[in-house]
């Protein structure tokens, strides 16, 4: 998969293209056939705007499978990414950077689809692991609905984090043969994946955990007891950063020296 997105991203790049809905329709079709996602797309709508909140650039939506592109809003979120980063790179970077903000666009969206997959199929006992128990628990929830918490809610939320940190861990997978070539745009991947696994790291507080203390219910009760019952302690550090779990002030002031480090944090 990461081959034939690499082999897109640099066809449009080096010709000097900007990606268009050609792009976006090639690049769903290789992740949805190497993912198979099709069963849970029956549409990709492009729309113009978003009709409540004109900033979104793309959506998935579970219940009649359609995943939407907006164009207002993809067009909004290259610029005000174009404006703020675009000092970072060197002129060959120029145009593959806008190329990838798209593409991990549409990467977060369709990490949302192979969420929801895993959520409805029943997975046999060994391969349930802490990533899906979590993303079952907190998929499907209208966090919208309290606008009040909805901040520290979309923050912590598993869904959201999750799909960042994927999105950008195959971002980097797909540009590791070239990553000698793209020094910044390596960086700013680096800074991002950092940045998302710190996302929710407040003081005496986890995001995951946080989310569920804040959601409450049958929820939280179902986390708690998967909690209980697996020495989540015991998970290494990676796994607990991960997915979002309690972390040590040591552990947290690790990641936090990598993320300085990259120019992306300064910026
Ligand atoms: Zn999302």
């Amino acid at each position: 998969m990461n081959e034939e997105i690499l082999r897109l991203l640099f066809d449009y790049s080096k010709k000097g293209k900007i990606v268009d809905l050609n792009y976006i329709n090639k690049l769903i079709e290789i992740v949805v056939n190497k993912r198979k996602l099709s069963s849970f797309i029956d549409e990709v709508n492009t729309l113009t705007v978003h009709e409540e909140k004109p900033s979104i650039s793309a959506s998935y939506n579970s219940i009649n499978k359609k995943l939407s592109i907006y164009k207002l809003g993809m067009t909004e979120q290259i610029k005000l990414h174009g404006k703020k980063y675009i000092e970072m790179f060197n002129k060959v970077e120029r145009l593959f950077f806008t190329n990838l903000i798209v593409t991990q666009i549409i990467l977060h969206e369709l990490e949302h689809v192979l969420q929801y997959k895993n959520t409805i199929i029943s997975p046999s006992d060994k391969d349930i692991n802490i990533k899906w128990v979590i993303i079952a628990l907190s998929y499907g929830l209208n966090i919208r609905k309290d606008m009040k918490l909805y901040k520290t809610l979309y923050r912590d939320a598993p869904q959201e984090r999750i799909a960042e940190i994927d999105s950008y861990l195959t971002l980097m997978e797909t540009l590791n043969p070239v990553k000698f070539h793209l020094p910044n745009i390596q960086d700013y991947i680096m800074g991002k994946m950092y940045e998302n696994l710190l996302r929710g790291y407040v003081y005496d507080s986890s995001p995951t955990i946080e989310f569920f203390n804040i959601i409450g219910g049958e929820r939280k009760e179902l986390f708690d007891c998967y909690l209980l019952c697996h020495n989540i302690e015991d998970l290494p550090f990676s796994e607990r950063i991960y997915n979002g779990l309690d972390i040590t002030d040591k552990e947290y002031g690790y990641v936090l020296k990598k993320y300085l480090k990259t120019k992306y944090s300064k910026i």
